[in-house]
């Protein structure tokens, strides 16, 4: 979700983005489909649906312009695009899922997106008796995964905003001992708006031990010298998103911390490189697992690699063993691997990258060294 309107995109872009919806759900045989909540909806027609208990829905059939059921106070919010759906805005007093069920009317196959409230569901599965029901995410996801040129370049603007940020850590600029967690999360925050994105999605930043638990919510712990500090941050750019990791030292690092960085550093690269277009996602990820298991971490790496990105912090493909498919052009995902020592110190180190067919393409370029401040 987007607290600030970003400047709208031309109607041409959305046209392509229905077109291409319609293409596949022709070669899915799905008739219709429904999208509210969530990225699909944005995606397709640029409009973000608030999280609200009034439905929100676009139906998209398999030919012709979509449709827009929205409350009726909601309504201005919205940039048209004519070409791509009208708008149906209903009173508080009309029923909006009869609407979206008129709208369906005779379809058989229907596609829901994964964030429609089940509330709603609920009330439309006997509305619409003999359908058959799939993912909306099977249609609109491979889309949403090939990122287009002008949303690499948006991934690349958000990158490289993030960058600057940890640029700044790694500088000194972000003072760091004798603050709290928290202090050092909302000023990473405060950067993060302040280099160009319109809303923060998450400042992780975890001291000693507490960089041991990969999602530590920064609290009242004092940074001290001597310690390495986790931060992990990102927010959302002109509607895409950014996500970088690095870690800085207070003083030199020990042996043991230092020997498990080189680990992660040459497991991080290792894999950055091998995401090649045509590389399985399960190889990508065991690009830096084999060499962090092989330096005896093995156990100490509890996540997958990585993550996709693009208008969502966290969504397909994911970089993980198991999942064979291959990267195309376009695909945009994290590289994070981390080695997590219970009860002493933890480390990460992410890049966001996007397969191409000149090779895999960073969207960061922050210095991948421990970098020891004083
Ligand atoms: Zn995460
Ligand atoms: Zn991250
Ligand atoms: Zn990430």
């Amino acid at each position: 979700m987007n607290s600030r309107e970003s400047t709208p995109l031309p109607s041409a872009i959305y046209e392509e983005r229905l077109a291409r919806v319609q293409a596949t759900m022709q070669a899915r045989d799905i008739d219709a489909v429904l999208l509210s909540v969530g990225h699909d909806l944005p995606y397709v027609v640029g409009y973000h649906a608030m999280p609200l208990e009034r439905l929100t829905m676009l139906v998209v059939p398999r030919e012709g312009a979509a449709t827009l059921v929205i409350p009726r106070l909601e309504a201005p919010r919205v940039v048209e695009h004519p070409s791509v759906f009208s708008l149906l805005p209903w009173n508080e007093t009309d029923d909006p899922v009869a609407l979206v069920a008129q709208l369906v009317r005779g379809a058989r196959n229907v596609a829901v997106g994964d964030q429609l409230w089940a509330r709603f569901l609920v009330e439309l599965l006997p509305l619409l008796p003999g359908v058959t029901y799939s993912r909306a995410v099977d249609v609109v996801g491979p889309l949403r995964m090939a990122k287009t040129p002008f949303e690499i370049e948006a991934l690349q603007r958000a990158g490289a905003a993030a960058d600057r940020v940890a640029a700044q850590l790694q500088a000194g600029e972000i003072p760091l001992i004798g603050r709290t967690e928290a202090q050092v999360s909302a000023d990473i925050s405060a950067r993060l708006i302040a280099e160009g994105h319109d809303v923060v999605n998450f400042a992780i930043v975890a001291a000693g031990e507490n960089a041991a638990s990969p999602h530590h919510h920064p609290g009242a712990r004092v940074i001290r010298a001597g310690e390495i500090v986790l931060c992990d941050f990102g927010g959302t750019m002109a509607d895409y998103c950014s996500d970088i990791t690095r870690c800085v030292f207070l003083g030199t690092p020990p042996s043991d911390v230092a020997d498990a960085y080189a680990v992660l550093k040459e497991a991080q690269a290792a894999s950055v490189a091998s995401a090649v277009i045509g590389a399985t996602c399960e190889s990508v990820d065991a690009a830096a697992r084999d060499i962090i298991a092989k330096a005896g971490f093995g156990e100490y790496f509890v996540h997958r690699t990585g993550h996709g990105i693009g208008m969502e912090a966290h969504e397909e493909p994911y970089i993980v063993a198991g999942n064979i498919l291959p990267l195309a052009h376009g695909h945009a995902f994290s590289i994070e691997p981390g080695i997590y020592i219970p009860g002493r110190f933890g480390m990460r180190l992410e890049d966001i990258v996007v397969a191409t067919a000149d090779g895999p393409l960073p969207m960061n370029t922050a210095s991948h060294d421990l970098v020891v401040l004083a």
